[in-house]
């Protein structure tokens, strides 16, 4: 009798993992950004704890990147014996290394080829005249598959991101058409619709794609525009992006191609990896501290405050921005209103960012004008922005378009509340002080006013109705952010395209 009953456990316990086993897919992600070894923005971020939290429910989840010379080698990371062979089209192939390591249960390809990503940066832009970004992530799109082919593992699903993918759906469909990978769904998620990938005619012979890429009656290629028309699935990082970029002006010249797959394309808001981005556990913080006890959050503030040279002032709202200085980030308006913001309104103001030279020039003569209640860094820094995050007590994010954001979502989980523009992945999660369960301030119009007038509103509040602003912080702070919802939605989308594939192809 006992043993019966444990005989029938064992074969329901193993008959659980066959299932579990089944609905497990093998997943290919191809991109040029994978925190914490390649970052320039939330592409990296997600690439990251999207695939993480894939790996832990169960699938198999392999990343490939490239080996930018910026990337310190990890001593467990394992050279493959042999060098892969990137196949561009008939006459041409680059050789590359290969570099195995594993990061958070996910399997790490590293692809080694110094003339392409031997340099540090991971966009380089234009140089001396001439732009290689599209040579370089050719290699990597190319050298993705043919990775697959060299390891003698073909995955389900093959999810690529931004125009530096682009062309592998189009590969998918012409060049390994009748190979095995011929057979494989794409995923293309589109994180920001303001780059996209032009390149010249002679990309299209660089990339063995002749033929293919040139019957759209126009010179040379947009890599963006022939993902969104050739991969199985679009995907974009919020609701309402994902609704905003098929209008006029928002798709940037995209909008009737976007249309044209609308009933592919799907708005997954994007999760955060709450191992890395919690005041409770994160290391880079002088003191943790949660929801139930805030003491924590004051000591950041001060360190915050020393750290920037700032007077200790204990009832001053201290703002902070922690951005890549674009246009798209809506910071020239910031700066305009910054002076009486600080002058008028006692505030304090801490920067951290870099990009545009105008506009780091126009935050640091700022700074310097505000000395003691205004402190600027230009340059990358992943350690301090966890500081900022923890030590401020308003966030502001004046973008003029937001695929997502994720630094909004970041400043609600530390207690700092958003102040942002209703666009995108900001509207659909920060929720307005003036609704129940308001978690921070949003405001339409991008001009000086309106944004002045909500920074005040946020100082009025914040030393005027301290309870309210507290109600405020701890709503952001139990909201939950994390990658559990977001991954299941991704697994729906992979699964539909898996099984399309398997019933119609
Ligand atoms: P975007 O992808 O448009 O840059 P997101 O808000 O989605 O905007 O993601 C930005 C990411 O980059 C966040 O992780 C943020 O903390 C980080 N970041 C941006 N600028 C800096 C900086 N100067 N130093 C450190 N981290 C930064």
């Amino acid at each position: 009798m006992y043993f019966g009953r444990s005989l029938s456990k064992e074969r329901s316990r193993i008959n659980l993992k066959t299932f579990l086993e089944k609905l497990a897919m093998k997943i290919m992600m191809i991109a040029s950004e994978m925190t914490p070894y390649a970052k320039a923005g939330g592409l990296g971020d997600v690439v990251s704890s999207l695939s993480k939290k894939l790996a832990e429910i169960g699938h198999d989840v392999r990343v490939v990147i490239p080996y930018y010379g910026s990337i310190e080698r990890k001593e467990f990371w394992v050279e493959h014996k042999d060098l892969l062979m990137i196949r561009l089209g008939e006459e041409r192939c680059e050789y590359c290394r290969i570099w195995e390591g594993k990061h958070e249960g996910v399997v790490l390809y590293l692809l080694e080829q110094d003339n392409y990503f031997g340099g540090k940066k991971i966009y380089e832009g234009d140089v001396g005249g001439k732009n290689r970004d599209g040579e370089r992530f050719v290699v990597l799109s190319r050298g993705g598959l043919d990775l697959c082919y060299q390891l003698g593992w073909i995955p389900d699903m093959i999810h690529c991101h931004d125009w530096m993918t682009g062309l592998v759906p189009v590969y998918l469909k012409t060049m390994d058409k009748e190979k095995e990978l011929g057979r494989v769904g794409s995923v293309l998620t589109l994180h920001n619709m303001e780059y996209q990938g032009v390149f010249g005619e002679e990309l299209i012979d660089f990339s063995g794609l002749r033929g293919v890429l040139s019957n759209e009656g126009m010179e040379g290629v947009n890599m963006l525009r022939v993902g969104i028309e050739n991969a199985d699935k679009l995907t974009t990082v919020s609701e309402q992006y994902a609704r905003e970029i098929t209008e006029v002006g928002m798709g940037c010249g995209l909008e009737e191609v976007l249309k044209k797959r609308g009933k592919d394309l799907v708005g997954i808001v994007n999760g955060v990896d709450v191992d890395v981005w919690d005041p409770l556990t994160d290391l880079y913080l002088p003191e943790n501290y949660g929801v139930w006890d805030m003491k924590g959050k004051e000591v950041c503030k001060s360190y915050l405050q020393h750290y920037y040279c700032l007077e200790e002032d204990r009832v001053a709202p201290l703002f902070g921005v922690i951005a890549r200085m674009y246009w798209q980030k809506g910071l020239d308006i910031f700066v305009k209103v910054v002076s009486l913001l600080i002058e008028k309104e006692g505030a304090q103001v801490v920067v951290l960012g870099e990009g545009d030279r105008v506009l780091e020039e126009q935050f640091l003569k700022l700074g310097k004008e505000h000395k003691g209640r205004m402190g600027v860094r230009i340059g990358y820094n992943e350690e301090l922005s966890h500081v900022v995050e923890s030590g401020i007590d308003y966030f502001v994010m004046p973008s003029r378009f937001e695929p997502c954001g994720l630094t909004q979502l970041y400043s609600m989980i530390y207690g700092a509340v958003p102040i942002v523009r209703e666009v995108g992945g900001l509207k659909d999660t920060v929720v307005d002080y003036r609704i129940e369960g308001g978690t921070g301030f949003l405001f339409k119009e991008l001009n000086e006013e309106v944004l002045y007038e909500t920074l005040r509103k946020a100082c009025e509040i914040y030393k005027k109705d301290p309870v309210f602003y507290g109600k405020l912080r701890e709503n952001g702070m139990k909201r939950d952010f994390s990658w559990e919802e977001p991954a299941k939605k991704y697994e729906m989308v992979y699964k539909k395209v898996v099984d399309f594939k398997r019933n119609y192809t």
